[in-house]
């Protein structure tokens, strides 16, 4: 019997978790991109800075990418718009890279 694979559909909304990994450490930081403090870290945006375990700066490109994608995220959202992501089949049948 052939089986055929089908493209995943991931609609915008449950794309909400962002992960970020130190280059340095490895430390991964996840980030609710619904919510505009992360943690205790005062700072105008909400996306951290600074690795919290080994203090290495992020890189700059990085962060401001992911306050773009929270600030697209959210109008997205409040337009109530149509908008996700097609995944290939073969990519959605491989694990997550590390
Ligand atoms: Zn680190």
């Amino acid at each position: 019997m052939l089986h055929m694979l089908q493209e995943v559909f991931i609609p915008m909304s449950d794309l909400r978790f962002v992960v970020m990994r130190c280059a340095a450490c490895g430390t991964e930081v996840n980030l609710d991109i619904e919510l505009d403090k992360f943690q205790n870290v005062q700072r105008t945006s909400a996306t951290p800075v600074n690795c919290p375990s080994c203090t290495i700066a992020f890189d700059s490109l990085m962060v401001s990418g992911i306050d773009s994608y929270r600030k697209f995220y959210k109008e997205v959202l409040s337009q109530k718009a149509s908008v996700g992501f097609r995944v290939k089949p073969e990519v959605a049948s491989q694990p997550p890279k590390s």
